[in-house]
């Protein structure tokens, strides 16, 4: 509506600003974002030129790494989360009232992060064998943070169970007036509806709903749930939009996919529950369903394993080719993006997400890709540098 726009004031012809340069030909200027919250989501969707070129499909990319408080899609899943505890009563501002979250790291630093925002603290279980960019930058963010060794989702030590007895522990001990507040992102159902509001709705106006495949990896499944549900769905999408879902070596997800089961014959249960996933990725791959991956499982229509190497080729293509710095799971997405492009019609658009940016990835997934003395690239076309055949 109009009445929310400011006024337009008188605009320098030097003035190349975005909002002097939309109030000089008379569009509406943006309104300011009122905090850090104002900076999640609305993020920029781009061509990939590489792997365009190499697939003769267009490859586009929704670049989640740029949402402004966190750095990733987690941005948008947290501040739905606290929305809606506060609206339920579970969480009150200034009241030293404490986010309690099970994480591999990006759902706890947007948490952290806006809990520094919004009047709380934050407690984050994570596993100890994420990268330590994520656990320092908890600390710095001023989050507790509870490092723990990886177990079995059934182990009481198990970091999800172990933050929701926290915030257990934490109501019950009845100390002062403040509450202990579980956010629950494999399970609660506000992870995928902040996917379907905003994510989803963001990528078909920024592709005008022209989307022929849609490839996201999944940690929670609210990624790939969210929007695919608001594509499918609402758009009227169904028959002519695929969904591929990206998974890395370890995950059950793709038999689950594929074959309908988790376990292939060649992975043995009880060794494979060991730890969440037996890959060097990070954030993506599951071996349970969660009720935020089950929320869209009927939608996804095809999967695409993607091995550590290839993540870790197609990382080091990214960044020489295109000047695209990202982690794991996002290469694991582009991997799959470009498995899926091949499966298309040459013209297809294809969408996928760049989850995080890979700064947060540099003493283990980055000192890997350094490691592995990948062969120079510029001799090899990207499909078979990949090892994928078309
Ligand atoms: N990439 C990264 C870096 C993540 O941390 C996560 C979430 N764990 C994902 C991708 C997957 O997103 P989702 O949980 O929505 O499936």
């Amino acid at each position: 509506p109009a009445s929310t726009y400011l006024p337009v004031p008188p605009v320098k012809l030097e003035d190349h600003t975005r909002s002097a340069r939309q109030s000089l030909v008379g569009l509406p200027v943006p309104e300011i974002p009122d905090g850090i919250e104002g900076c999640i989501g609305n993020t920029p969707l781009f061509k990939i030129k590489s792997l365009s070129e190499a697939t003769g499909c267009v490859i586009l990319a929704k670049a989640e790494f740029l949402n402004g408080a966190g750095g990733s899609p987690k941005d948008r899943v947290a501040l739905n989360m606290i929305k809606m505890a506060e609206e339920e009563g579970f969480l009150t501002p200034g009241q030293g009232d404490t986010i309690y979250e099970g994480t591999v790291g990006s759902t706890g630093i947007s948490l952290a992060t806006l809990a520094r925002a919004k009047g709380y603290k934050a407690y984050i279980c994570m596993p100890n064998d994420q990268s330590t960019e994520k656990s320092d930058l908890l600390h710095h963010l001023g989050a507790t943070v509870e490092r723990v060794t990886p177990a079995p989702i059934t182990s009481t030590e198990h970091f999800v169970n172990l933050a929701r007895t926290r915030a257990k522990e934490h109501t019950l001990s009845g100390k002062d007036e403040s509450k202990g507040f579980f956010a629950d992102q494999f399970e609660s159902m506000a992870n995928y509806r902040a996917h379907f509001q905003t994510t989803g709705p963001e990528i078909y106006e920024q592709t005008g709903g022209h989307i022929d495949a849609f490839v996201a990896g999944a940690g929670t499944g609210g990624t790939i749930s969210g929007i695919a549900l608001f594509l499918k769905q609402e758009m009227g999408m169904g028959k002519d939009l695929k969904v591929f879902l990206a998974d890395p070596e370890g995950s059950g997800l793709y038999n689950k996919v594929k074959h309908g089961v988790m376990f292939s014959n060649t992975e043995k249960e009880g060794t494979r529950r060991r730890q969440q996933v037996d890959t060097i990725v990070e954030g993506i791959g599951i071996n349970r369903l969660t009720e935020n991956f089950e929320a869209g499982r009927e939608l996804i229509d095809d999967a695409v394993k993607v091995t550590d190497l290839q993540a870790l080729k197609m990382a080091r293509w990214l960044v020489e080719e295109d000047g695209i710095f990202v982690g794991s799971s996002s290469a694991v997405n582009c991997v799959a993006a470009v498995a899926a492009a091949l499966k298309m019609p040459k013209g297809s658009r294809v969408v996928t997400i760049l989850c995080d940016s890979g700064t947060r990835h540099l003493s283990k997934f980055w000192k890997k890709v350094g490691e592995t003395g990948l062969e120079d690239h510029e001799q090899a076309d990207l499909i078979g540098f990949l090892g994928l055949k078309p």
